[in-house]
């Protein structure tokens, strides 16, 4: 089923561009690559020398310098045309923490080999397992000797370590019980993984239920040079969270995308597969899981963009990020669900991809960030109702 984009769209050229890279790599790509959990180093090769990786990166630093409508186009579109941008999404907006606060040499360092490709940033270093959602509680410190930090710790979940030149990571340089507000006292480096393979940085891959690429990261005495530090020492937690919108209204993008690919598989089966005479989209137990799932993830795109023309506006757009990125993870979801649904036997087939992208959209109820936190803010933030942590 085709779903037609409105004629004011602006970005239906660059959709329809990211449309003909990705029907080079087709079901059977992903599929092989799922069964080894292999990287898609030529799909992310491809995104690169197209520029859309260095999509949200101004011109004067070498990227496209376009605005996050744009950026959320192309993933939404990769996940529509059944490919996953999880392998190399972060990379579009990793690099926004170094943009907004890091000093004019680093940007100068390292926004320019990052848009054209050469450099990938596309590992984020936050989460740990102690202290999972409870970011503030984080154990990894980072001590000043000299010209260097030297860090030590451990983080879990931090996904394509492996395929990544740079890490940004949230350390503790102050302990806790030292600062007047836990945020405080954290801080944001750039890590060159390359110089400390081996020396400090072990990479662990973790299996998991889909193609990740998430590996666990231990830091044993690494040194990170002092010019590494991004922005003000302590301040790096409210950096994080700087970026937060973006991501999220960008994750929610990809979901929106996958749900239009289930929901396009599941009218399209719907229609062609008949029993007991008719095709059995033509009973309402099939047709309507499917509609439901349609409503939700329009009414999910509807606030996706609303906050994305805050966010270019300028204006806060917390509640929309995170209700966009909430109901557009339980749109996909609802959508793999009446996916598989219609396609009884043949949904749990690995050739129709539909297992595959089922587990795949799983994750974003989950991460970057879980459904209750995103209640949470919102009963906090946007309807003033006490703290639940
Ligand atoms: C495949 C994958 C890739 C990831 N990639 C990255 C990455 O690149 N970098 C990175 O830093 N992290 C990454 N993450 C981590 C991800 O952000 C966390 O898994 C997520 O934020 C949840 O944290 P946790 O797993 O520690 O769960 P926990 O914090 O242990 O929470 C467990 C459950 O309890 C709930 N919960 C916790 N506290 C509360 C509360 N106060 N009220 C109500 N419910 C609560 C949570 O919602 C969750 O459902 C990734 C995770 C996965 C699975």
């Amino acid at each position: 089923m085709d779903m037609p984009l409105t004629a004011a769209d602006p970005h239906a050229e660059i959709r329809e561009e990211v449309r003909k890279l990705c029907a080079r790599f087709p079901g059977e790509y992903w599929r092989e690559l799922d069964a080894r959990r292999g990287y898609p180093t030529e799909f992310v090769k491809a995104l690169t020398e197209a520029g859309y990786l260095g999509a949200l990166i101004p011109e004067e630093f070498g990227g496209a310098g376009l605005p996050l409508s744009a950026a959320a186009a192309i993933l939404e579109t990769v996940q529509a045309e059944g490919c996953n941008g999880a392998a190399c999404h972060a990379q579009m907006y990793i690099m926004g923490t170094i943009l907004r606060h890091g000093s004019a040499a680093q940007k100068a360092r390292y926004l320019p080999g990052i848009a054209s490709g050469e450099l990938r940033l596309q590992a984020f270093g936050v989460t740990e397992p102690t202290s999972g959602t409870d970011t503030t509680a984080l154990r990894t410190t980072a001590r000043r000797e000299g010209d260097k930090w030297i860090v030590n710790g451990q983080k879990i979940w931090t996904s394509r370590a492996e395929h990544s030149d740079l890490m940004l990571l949230l350390a503790r340089t102050t302990p806790r019980d030292q600062v007047a507000k836990k945020t405080d006292g954290l801080s944001t480096f750039i890590v060159d993984m390359r110089t400390v393979l081996g020396k400090g940085l072990t990479i662990r891959p973790i299996r998991t239920m889909m193609n990740h690429n998430s590996c666990e990261v231990f830091f044993d005495n690494m040194e990170v040079p002092a010019e590494n530090l991004v922005g003000v020492e302590g301040k790096g937690f409210r950096y994080i969270l700087d970026g937060m919108n973006a991501e999220r209204l960008l994750i929610a993008a990809e979901c929106i995308g996958d749900a239009k690919w289930f929901i396009n598989k599941a009218v399209a089966y719907a229609k062609e597969r008949v029993l007991f005479g008719r095709p059995i989209g033509q009973n309402q137990g099939v047709q309507f899981p499917i509609a439901r799932a349609y409503a939700q993830m329009r009414a999910a795109e509807a606030i996706v963009q609303r906050g994305i023309e805050k966010f270019e506006a300028g204006l806060p757009c917390g509640e929309e990020a995170n209700m966009g990125k909430m109901l557009a993870a339980e749109a996909s979801w609802a959508a793999g669900e009446a996916c598989v649904q219609t396609h009884g036997g043949f949904g749990f087939a690995e050739e129709y991809d539909i297992e595959r992208k089922f587990r795949e959209t799983r994750l974003y109820q989950v991460a970057p960030i879980s459904t209750n936190l995103i209640l949470s803010y919102l009963g906090e933030h946007v309807l003033g109702m006490p703290r639940s942590y």
